[in-house]
């Protein structure tokens, strides 16, 4: 969905170019076929040209020319979120924001100060073999193969990157910073990546529908009727690992959730917190339950310091626990203006709505956006000058640009949204887009309200007392 971007060059010029794109042209030199959007996306108007690897074998297409991965590119198929809406509704259809021709100059522009955006950066590439490394060591027990999983998981995460800026019409100048992880600290599954870049069996790629309610979701919830275990990885000391049971207990207190330190393996998903090896970042994760375990590393000796580890620990294990950043919400340019002028245009997916195969793959539940989640980033975030914002707040900017990226706790919307994902087990949202429909105050107008008491009792607060349910003990 939402691929309509401004262009900046002629529509003609690009016709022509990319109808018959010149060697070398696209992909970009050093790029992997493996990781060219048009792998996935064969049948899209830009892709003509394209020879290189199948889709995985899925549907019409280039065949299967390269070696084949070693975990199979799943098959999403999920139901078109506007079945079954009522017309008065399907008006207030969220909308993909859009870069400005502006905005795309700044971002060429800094590429053509900078010496080009392609090269990836000593930085990243002591980044992905510093995951690979720490992950195959972590994995080697469970899965023998997970070298080459991993390898082909880190390239589908770097095509998703890519195909968003292949949506914005960028990936002629700029490669992606090809670290491992998608948005700085998050990795994504194979099925995941495979999801946002649309691989589809059908023809219908454009009618994905992920979100948490959604059973056929890559992204999982957690089976709360116990407590979710972790474990700790055997090098954090005594203080780092109390640092982490109070950023857990800042969930617990304002959610049902519960947490408990497993004294054996589980035979169950469970977060394992691992110390991160001298890395850049402070923290990472998976997002949602992932097969072992959830792996949550934790870096509390970062020479670049990472402040307030309570907080990291707590936005790392929101996303084990299923969330998404903060500043990649639908709605978020209502609230930010994002300063393409000094953002690192290989860091695009920090601030792209990761919307690439019309993947509406979170909701809000109707929570407002909040400049004081822990799941916001701070305001220099990918900064070319770091001294220089690169998202500035609407709403009294001078004060809350120094809120953003706080990491003392979850806010209290943060808790608000986790009380709805996990802590109405009567109360549904059977549509994505329940969220965005409560957020424009459409729970109780028009001729829709019976609709929105059937499919949006969570985002519309209709389960009384429950958005409040915070467990006893
Ligand atoms: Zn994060």
């Amino acid at each position: 969905m939402y691929l309509v971007y401004l262009v900046f060059l002629s529509v003609a010029l690009i016709s022509t170019i990319l109808a018959q794109p010149p060697p070398g042209f696209f992909p970009p030199p050093g790029f992997n076929r493996w990781q060219n959007p048009c792998r996935f996306r064969p049948r899209h108007p830009r892709c003509r040209g394209f020879r290189g690897p199948g889709n995985g074998g899925f549907g019409p297409g280039p065949g299967p020319e390269g070696p084949p991965p070693p975990v199979p590119i799943p098959v999403i198929t999920t139901p078109d979120p506007l079945a079954g809406v009522p017309d008065g509704l399907r008006a207030f259809v969220p909308q993909l924001p859009k870069l400005s021709a502006e905005d795309k100059k700044s971002i060429l522009n800094i590429c053509a100060t900078t010496g080009g955006c392609k090269a990836q950066s000593a930085d990243t590439v002591a980044k992905r073999d510093s995951i690979l490394q720490q992950e195959v060591e972590r994995l080697k027990a469970t899965k023998p193969n997970a070298q080459n999983e991993l390898q082909q998981q880190f390239d589908m995460t770097h095509a998703v990157k890519q195909a968003l800026l292949f949506d914005a019409e960028l990936s002629n100048d700029v490669v992606a910073a090809n670290d491992g992880t998608f948005q700085d600290d998050t990795m994504l599954t194979i099925a995941q990546a495979a999801a946002m870049l649309g691989t589809s069996a059908s023809s219908r790629a454009k009618r994905y529908a992920l979100f948490f309610e959604a059973a056929e979701n890559t992204i999982k919830k957690w089976d709360i009727s116990s407590p979710i275990q972790y474990l700790f990885d055997n090098k954090f000391a005594d203080t780092e690992k109390a640092t982490i049971k109070q950023g857990l207990q800042d969930i617990m207190k304002k959610t049902c959730l519960r947490f408990e330190e497993a004294t054996a393996l589980p035979g169950k998903p469970h977060i394992f917190y691992q110390k991160a090896n001298g890395a850049s970042y402070c923290g990472l994760s998976y997002v949602g339950v992932v097969d072992p375990q959830n792996v949550v590393y934790l870096n509390f000796g970062s020479p670049t310091g990472c402040k307030n580890m309570l907080g990291v620990a707590a936005h790392e294990t929101m996303h084990a626990l299923g969330v998404t950043h903060q500043q990649n919400r639908r709605d978020r340019d209502k609230f930010l203006t994002i300063n393409w002028n000094n953002i690192n245009p290989q860091n695009y997916d920090y601030f792209a709505i990761p919307d690439a195969a019309g993947g509406k793959t979170y909701t809000d539940y109707g929570v407002p956006y909040d400049y004081y989640s822990v799941m916001h980033y701070t305001f220099n975030t990918a900064a070319v000058d770091v001294t220089k914002a690169t998202m500035t707040p609407k709403i009294k900017p001078d004060y809350f640009t120094k809120i953003l990226g706080q990491r003392e706790g979850i806010s209290d919307r943060d808790a608000e949204l986790l009380r709805k994902m996990y802590c109405m087990p009567d109360c549904v949202d059977k549509n994505v887009w329940c969220g965005y429909w409560a957020l424009e105050d459409r729970c109780m107008t028009g001729d829709y309200v019976d609709f929105m008491i059937d499919n949006c009792q969570k985002s519309c607060d209709f389960c009384p007392g429950q958005a409040n349910t915070i467990a006893k003990g």
